[in-house]
């Protein structure tokens, strides 16, 4: 099947071979699940038998949005949370009064997978209609074998029913759960010599991510979980350099991660190895913005010295709960000193990078996965200076229509595809 867009008012490719930030009155010819042409309308190849042309009338399109790090899946709610931190209780105050982090592991634990993949459909379907066409999605919510496979299980579930791209990343060592508070080294053997294994022997994760943090893991124990999960064959993710500085951005450039998340408190000497190591910083101005902490991860910074960036919501029921990735735009230009176009490469190419897939998603080139966001704006930078609501009028994943903006008439059916 093929298909041909027009109508296209403004085109970001975000390509690797870029010569235009922009095309205008540009087209773009499906074929399949996969783009076989781009180009500006005046230049485009004469139609051919069968292809059907769609006239987008004069929307603004982008590659589809990735989210390369989310908690997409957990159960309960944490909303009392958030009324005690209204009233001045801090993050760690409440995590050791029982709440945070092992409250969410106390309801994952005793969900089922079909309970698991359930809550996180809306979620998801949410995201879909922000224009997420691919999403990270990690564990860490179970802590225990049976716990975190069943988390990974709900993702596999969820990735089957969904043409979305689901990137399962293994997070088990999220924190140390509180039956192994006195012998924390049990639990790093559980995680390392038993977890991972199961995790690769199913084929349920893609990546090993760990949380390097004061409240959480040491540098060493991070160091060991990160370089097991590689010689399992799984991609290095890293919490780091969040609420302290542990020398997280240095063991990520360290050991080769794909890469490394937070850096509010990353130091200089880190940014560079960063660099040089070639892995990517994911930027998630929702958390600091969510916890007040008033530090945004140094982005300029990230960037003058060379290091690829992407921006996450980081979703999850603790922190920051905003499926609106467009709103993380926001607070990244408000905030961060990131320009709307910067903020589109890092939620495109930037996170396609980040998910080793930045030769098949994350660019509108030839050759890519058709996986398209279709705008009711004139320009990139309408989506962050209006803010706080979807400007996505439709959704294309591998060349079909995925999702569709109700229209005023009353009417419910959409299809082009
Ligand atoms: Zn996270």
């Amino acid at each position: 099947m093929s298909l041909r867009l027009r109508g296209i008012r403004k085109l970001y490719p975000v390509a690797p071979d870029q010569h235009a930030e922009i095309i205008e009155d540009a087209e773009i010819k499906i074929d399949g699940e996969h783009i076989s042409w781009v180009g500006p309308q005046s230049d485009a190849p004469p139609l051919g038998d069968n292809e059907q042309v769609v006239d987008l009338q004069g929307a603004m399109v982008t590659p589809g949005w990735i989210d390369a790090h989310t908690h997409l899946i957990w159960a309960g709610s944490r909303q009392h949370e958030f009324t005690q931190r209204l009233q001045g209780k801090s993050y760690l105050e409440i995590a050791k009064a029982g709440g945070g982090i092992m409250s969410t592991v106390r309801n994952v634990r005793e969900a089922t997978v079909e309970q698991l993949v359930t809550w996180a459909r809306p979620r998801l379907q949410r995201f879909i209609s922000y224009g997420v066409t691919t999403l990270e999605v990690k564990s860490g919510y179970g802590l225990s074998t049976d716990a975190e496979l069943k988390m990974l299980r709900a993702a596999a579930l969820l990735s089957k029913e969904t043409p979305v791209d689901i990137e399962p990343t293994f997070l088990g060592a999220h924190t140390i759960p509180t039956e192994y508070k006195s012998n924390r080294a049990a639990y790093l053997d559980l995680v390392c010599e038993e977890m991972i294994p199961k995790v690769v022997d199913e084929g349920l994760a893609t990546s090993c991510d760990v949380f390097l943090e004061e409240s959480a893991f040491t540098y060493e124990e991070a160091k060991r979980v990160l370089t097991t999960g590689q010689r399992y064959g799984l991609h290095a993710r890293i919490h780091a350099d969040q609420l302290s500085s542990g020398r997280g951005a240095e063991l990520a450039a360290e050991i080769g991660a794909a890469s490394a998340d937070h850096l509010e408190e990353a130091s200089l000497e880190g940014i560079k190895a960063m660099a040089d190591a070639g892995v990517v910083a994911c930027m998630i101005p929702g958390s600091t913005f969510s916890l007040r902490q008033g530090k945004y991860a140094p982005a300029r910074t990230f960037l003058d010295e060379g290091v690829t960036l992407t921006l996450s919501t980081d979703i999850n029921p603790g922190t920051t709960t905003s499926e609106n990735i467009a709103l993380m735009g926001t607070l990244a230009c408000l905030h961060m000193g990131l320009s709307p176009l910067e903020v589109l490469h890092a939620v495109t190419r930037g996170a396609a990078t980040s998910l080793k897939k930045q030769q098949h998603i994350g660019s509108v080139a030839k050759g890519f996965q058709a996986d398209l966001a279709i705008f009711d704006a004139p320009d990139v930078e309408t989506l962050f200076y209006h803010y706080g609501v979807s400007h996505v009028r439709q959704v294309i994943k591998r060349g079909t229509l995925l999702w569709s903006k109700p229209p005023l008439d009353g009417t419910t059916q959409h299809t082009f595809v």
